[in-house]
């Protein structure tokens, strides 16, 4: 059932662009005489459109190569460093966001991990957080290191999740409104691939929020 509704899914994401392209397409070959503004506007949604695509089909193989992933490649890394350079990530798209560290103890935050895989789900964290704020992002990170584990929450101030939502979130596609999220460039599958990450890793990964007030993101990770 699942796979028959991935590939419903898949198929429904690929097919949107496809046919906004087409339509474009079309509509400059049967009207050679178009204004060059007009070319302009419409060949900037036909590249628009190509974009998410791109992206679209980019996030299912990364989804792909993380789900195949050899335990091999695990290797020590410092959950702070991971941290630090999801930090230093984010100015170049989102220049106002502030992001502060919490340590509520001193560690050891040592970890058997893959750094780039941890970063990349911190990141689109960090990014949704941005994404899903009215102005300014405020990202609050606490670390704590416990006896067999870390716990890492990340906190934004943003808009907020429904609760009748918050159980479906982590699903390939799931999107809380449709239309916001395309026009902010997304798919749904940006939290499928935080928590495939994160169980890759045998952690977990657990949503509290709410509308208007904001969402915590809780992970756990084995040391
Ligand atoms: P998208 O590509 O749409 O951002 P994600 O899988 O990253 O997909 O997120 C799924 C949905 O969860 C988003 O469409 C958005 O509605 C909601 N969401 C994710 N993170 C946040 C957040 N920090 N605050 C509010 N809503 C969020």
């Amino acid at each position: 059932e699942m796979r028959k509704n991935f590939v419903a899914n898949a198929s429904h994401e690929l097919k949107t662009p496809i046919t906004i392209i087409k339509g474009f397409a079309e509509t400059l070959h049967d009207n050679p005489g178009l204004d060059m503004e007009v070319v302009q506007g419409i060949t900037s949604k036909i590249v628009r459109n190509c974009d998410r695509m791109d992206t679209l089909v980019r996030n299912l193989l990364r989804l792909a190569d993380i789900e195949n992933l050899p335990i091999s490649q695990l290797s020590s890394c410092n959950f702070l460093d991971v941290l630090e350079s999801c930090k230093q990530m984010l100015p170049p798209v989102y220049p106002d966001a502030i992001v502060e560290f919490i340590k509520e103890n001193s560690g050891p935050y040592d970890i058997i991990a893959d750094p780039d895989l941890l970063e990349l789900a911190i990141k689109n964290l960090f990014e949704n957080a941005a994404k899903y704020s009215k102005g300014p992002a405020k990202i609050t990170v606490i670390t704590k290191r416990l006896e067999n584990n870390i716990l890492i929450k990340v906190s934004d101030k943003g808009i907020g999740i429904p609760q009748e939502d918050i159980e479906h979130i982590f699903q390939k596609f799931y999107t809380v409104d449709k239309a916001h999220s395309r026009k902010l460039g997304g798919s749904g599958l940006g939290l499928s691939i935080v928590e495939t990450i994160i169980h890759k890793h045998k952690g977990t990964i657990t949503l509290e929020s709410e509308v208007g007030v904001g969402s915590t993101f809780n992970i756990m990770l084995p040391v």
